[in-house]
């Protein structure tokens, strides 16, 4: 879906039958993505950056709104096809994407193992296992609350805890869009919070999405839900 001039929403169809959604945009320079599915997805979005009038290999930099396996899962993939793109994260979030920290949903898994809650082979524990397992990968550049990046009309970080510990969202300055990963959900045509049975702190999380509101917004990108426009 086009959003604008230069942001497309691509729609990648995932396993329960919905939808993700990694945004692109661009400039003379830049081809930016957000966001890259779980493993095994990278094929996919690269078809879909194709059909955007791109090459894969064109793909400059790769920014990740958060540790979540369906959202750096395709980026090793993605990688392989565009060496040179620079990855973005949050600071707080990179050592769980780069694999030195246990990401915060494996851990919370983990904890029911231990506890006798669930067993080995429960099937999102062996998903979360296997899939970070092979899904690290260095965050070459950490970002912080309010930093701007200075191409496609400006990027802004909008650090929004909550569904992970170090989620961010991304202002597009220019179109005043914001990329809003899991932070925010549209339900019956309204912006809303975090899913809260995916979200590790609830409190922080409804912060961020008054936080996200506090925006001039032309309209969001939710990953999971959607293009919601303001009028
Ligand atoms: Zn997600």
């Amino acid at each position: 879906m086009k959003i604008t001039e230069n942001i497309k929403m691509l729609e990648i169809p995932e396993p329960k039958g919905d939808f993700y959604r990694p945004t692109l945009t661009w400039d003379d320079e830049h081809l930016v993505l957000f966001d890259t599915g779980i493993p095994g997805m990278g094929a996919l979005i690269a078809e879909e950056i194709k059909k955007a009038g791109f090459k894969p290999e064109d793909l400059t930099d790769i920014i990740i709104t958060h540790q979540d396996i369906d959202h750096i899962g395709g980026a090793l993939e993605l990688l392989k096809l565009a060496p040179d793109a620079k990855v973005y994260g949050y600071e707080v979030d990179a050592p769980f994407i780069e694999g030195t920290e246990t990401p915060t949903k494996l851990a919370l898994m983990q904890g029911k193992l231990d506890s006798g809650e669930i067993d080995e082979t429960d099937s999102f524990y062996q998903m979360l296992k296997t899939g970070f397992a092979k899904s690290h990968l260095p965050v070459d550049v950490k970002l912080k609350d309010g930093e701007v990046l200075d191409f496609c009309g400006g990027i802004e970080t909008v650090f929004t805890p909550g569904h992970t510990p170090g989620h961010a969202t991304f202002y597009l300055q220019k179109s005043k869009i914001m990329v809003c990963g899991d932070a925010a959900n549209i339900v019956d045509g309204k912006l809303v919070g975090s899913n809260p049975a995916m979200t590790w702190d609830n409190e922080k999380a409804e912060a961020s999405l008054e936080k996200i509101k506090s925006f001039d917004l032309a309209g969001v990108i939710c990953y999971h839900t959607g293009f919601l426009e303001f009028k």
